[in-house]
């Protein structure tokens, strides 16, 4: 085993005891890594709105209690045995994805985001809500060095998934809407603009903040949600957690025209007449990231160069951040920041 300076035994955390109740602000032991796993000392974790559900107990199976987290930008501390990549010292980034068990029909069918048994960083696995993490190396990957530490972070999951959420909408569509414009929906506009697409942003109601946020970074059109666009749409991706949203993008689509929802958890839909899918449209849903989709986007974005907008925060102030979140008072993402 290899390490480089002495850490000290225990950390810094914010500890999930059970949905619903704030987060406790403790000290608990640093991690050990095991066989393939790195040790990493976190630099910056970004807030996603996965951890909202979980805290709010809408996905109901986290371990418990739970260290949340999962765009976790660190460096390696420590190595395991059986690390085959990585030296102490590296850069890493830490996704949802955390395991997959490569032996199910899915893993074997190249589609590892739906495998049968897999784990989820910040939900099956402790995260990076605390000053160390320990994740297993296969699942990590190095960082573009153009971000620095915070603005990396939401790449790892609004970013990844908005990137795969992209492709399902069928690549590049010409006319693009987006319902729901926080930290996933900053970056996919950047990607999709630049490779040519119109963007039209859908935000609450009266939220003139988030709409003038997405006429800067290139929208051509921002609006209610509850509004027709000024143009049919070609696709749509749904970044709110708002069931009414999936007849609502139906009606924006044309003829074959796919709406995607990028949300881990959402409202109940609301009935809807069946003339809104006829005619080839599709609704379906983006589920989790495979590490092709992570080696693809990371070499993309900063070729674009996609830009984050992130709010730094310390990680004791983590229940804060969340509450921010939910209030919907983010013009991009909240990364927490611990000290070392
Ligand atoms: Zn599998
Ligand atoms: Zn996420």
């Amino acid at each position: 085993m290899q390490h480089s300076d002495m850490h000290a035994s225990t950390m810094q955390a914010m500890v999930l005891d059970a949905p619903g109740k704030a987060l406790r602000s403790t000290k608990i032991p640093v991690p050990k890594p095991g066989p393939g796993q790195i040790l990493i000392k976190v630099a910056a974790c970004g807030v996603c709105r996965t951890d909202l559900h979980i805290f709010d107990g809408e996905l109901t199976h986290p371990k418990l209690p739970l260290v949340m987290g999962h765009e976790i930008v660190g460096y390696v501390e420590e190595m395991g045995p059986q690390v085959g990549q990585f030296s102490i010292g590296d850069r890493v980034g830490v996704p949802w994805l955390g395991w997959t068990d490569g032996t199910c029909p899915y893993c074997l069918a190249g589609r590892e985001n739906l495998c049968d048994d897999p784990r989820f960083t910040g939900y099956d696995i402790d995260g990076g809500y605390a000053a160390f993490t320990v994740a297993d190396h296969r699942y990590c990957f190095p960082i573009p060095d153009r971000y620095t530490d915070a603005e990396a972070a939401p790449l790892l999951c609004a970013g990844l998934i908005g990137y795969r959420s992209l492709k399902l909408a069928g690549g590049y569509p010409q006319r693009l809407g987006i319902y729901g414009f926080g930290a996933a929906a900053h970056i996919v506009a950047q990607v999709a603009r630049a490779r040519g697409s119109e963007v039209y942003a859908f935000t609450r109601p009266g939220d003139v903040k988030a709409q003038d946020f997405a006429r800067s970074l290139g929208a051509v059109w921002a609006g209610a949600s509850d509004e027709k666009p000024p143009k049919v749409l070609d696709a749509a991706i749904i970044f709110a957690p708002v069931g009414a949203l999936i007849p609502a993008a139906l009606q924006a689509v044309k003829k074959g025209g796919v709406v995607v929802s990028g949300g881990i958890h959402m409202s109940e839909i609301p009935a809807f007449s069946y003339d809104l899918l006829w005619e080839e449209r599709v609704v379906r849903s983006v589920a989790n990231l495979t590490r092709g989709d992570a080696e693809e986007f990371l070499a993309l974005a900063p070729t674009i160069p996609v830009k984050t907008s992130v709010v730094e925060i310390p990680l004791t102030e983590a229940n804060e951040a969340l509450r921010r979140l939910r209030e919907g008072e983010l013009s991009g993402a909240a990364v927490l920041i611990p000290s070392h």
